[in-house]
């Protein structure tokens, strides 16, 4: 299937790059500059930086708002704010967690010297399957976390079942899922708590921020406690603690974000739909859709790549983009249990995580955000129909090439 909108010769068989500049996957979405500047000049002139300051209060008030949760607490990342959750509900022992995640979500727990027993998850969601949940119990299960995984939630209600069944904590790391909902109510709400994450990356940014939303009264307490040294007055200190609040310049970046919220839903909206169009019918490449009788912030377009129908692996395909300068990425390869501590401590964990294993060999991000227009996701999708449609010949000449050339190199490299 030759492609008519692409008559140049691709970046690696040795054209030109498509892109002088290299499209990233997670720009940051930048609302009003001029209204972030006035709260900054704002903060500066009332001296006040930190320490629950007046953005910090508008910024937990209006996340309150709009997840329609009782206590949402700002925080300086989602790691620390996953951190004081797991500690502030008491778990221990050993945490079901899908391995298929960002590195943080079991990290938070290890952090802490909890066991996260990595689960297998649905091939179709991404997200837990909450039969082989039933599976990882044990009697040293406190809890599990789920992981709304590209914003799209988990099958929150089977996992509730399960959780209440057994009598263990249900948290989730809703770090992509900000802004998204399940059954018609928005994440944040669920479980014992929910975690966001504003960092850089993510749909909304604080440049580095997350927040805690939970409906437990006495948990959110705990939660401002922990996160704040304990301290309940000036002198006193109640609780164990750590430093985990937001500051007030982030808190302003967050409230701008918010007022950018519409736009930013929108553009990602945009660029998913004209990804779908400009992929439809291409063999062997799948894309992730979203749900869209719910809320999705639309932050991420995630390809499946099935290599005998596509002809190329999700690894050639990632290199003939690295070529073009459009740095796709391979989140979360290779999975949390085959990342240090986890390969060590767990070296056989993968054998109970094929979903998870064949994932990591068939995902890859492509860029979207307020960064990237209409005419540069054409080209992306031009490139991948090309070298889709030239598959054999892209092989061949990938397997010439001396490994040290290959975009792969630069791939392991890359921070
Ligand atoms: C980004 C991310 C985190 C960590 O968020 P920070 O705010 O950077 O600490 C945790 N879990 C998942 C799934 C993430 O994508």
């Amino acid at each position: 299937m030759p492609d008519e909108n692409r008559t140049e010769e691709l970046a690696i068989m040795g054209g030109t790059p498509s892109f002088e500049k290299i499209l990233h996957v997670g720009r940051p979405n930048i609302g009003d500059s001029e209204r972030l500047l006035e709260r900054i000049s704002g903060t500066l002139d009332r001296g006040w930086l930190t320490n629950n300051g007046p953005n910090v209060q508008e910024f937990e008030r209006e996340l309150s708002k709009l997840l329609g949760v009782e206590h949402c607490i700002a925080t300086c990342n989602a790691t620390v704010a996953l951190e004081i959750t797991i500690k502030a509900t008491g778990l221990t022992g050993e945490v079901i967690v899908p391995s298929w995640t960002f590195i943080a979500t079991a990290h938070a727990l290890q952090w802490q010297g909890i066991t996260p027993v990595f689960c297998d998850v649905d091939p179709v969601t991404h997200n837990l399957d909450p039969r082989r949940v039933e599976e990882m119990l044990t009697p040293r299960t406190t809890g599990i976390m789920g992981v709304h995984l590209w914003g799209r939630p988990c099958d929150i209600d089977a996992l509730a079942y399960i959780a209440r069944r057994h009598n263990i904590r249900l948290i989730f790391d809703a770090a992509h899922a900000f802004d998204c909902s399940y059954k018609g109510r928005m994440i944040g709400g669920f479980g014992d708590a929910e975690v966001f994450s504003f960092h850089a990356t993510k749909y909304v940014n604080t440049f580095e921020g997350g927040a805690i939303a939970t409906n437990d009264s006495e948990l959110a307490a705990r939660i401002r406690l922990m996160k704040n040294f304990g301290f309940e007055g000036y002198d006193e200190v109640s609780h164990i603690g750590t430093n985990g609040k937001m500051n007030e310049i982030s808190a302003a970046m967050g409230l701008t974000s918010l007022e950018s919220l519409e736009e930013f839903v929108n553009v990602n909206c945009r660029n998913y739909q004209q990804y779908r169009e400009e992929l439809d019918g291409l063999p062997g490449v799948r894309l992730l859709p979203y749900d869209e009788t719910e809320m999705s912030n639309y932050q991420y377009v995630v390809l499946e790549i099935d290599a005998p129908a596509t002809g190329l692996s999700r690894d050639e395909l990632v290199q003939v983009l690295w070529a073009e300068n459009v740095h796709a990425r391979r989140y979360f390869y290779p999975g949390c249990h085959r990342m240090e501590p986890y390969r060590s401590y767990y070296p056989h964990a993968g054998q109970m995580l094929p979903v998870t294993e064949k994932l990591a060999e068939r995902v890859l991000s492509l860029p979207t955000g307020m960064a990237v227009g209409g005419e540069q996701i054409t080209t992306i999708c031009s490139i991948i129909r090309t070298a889709v449609s030239r598959s054999y010949t892209i092989r061949r000449r990938l397997s010439e090439m001396s490994p040290l050339t290959t975009a792969a190199t630069k791939i392991r490299t890359q921070p």
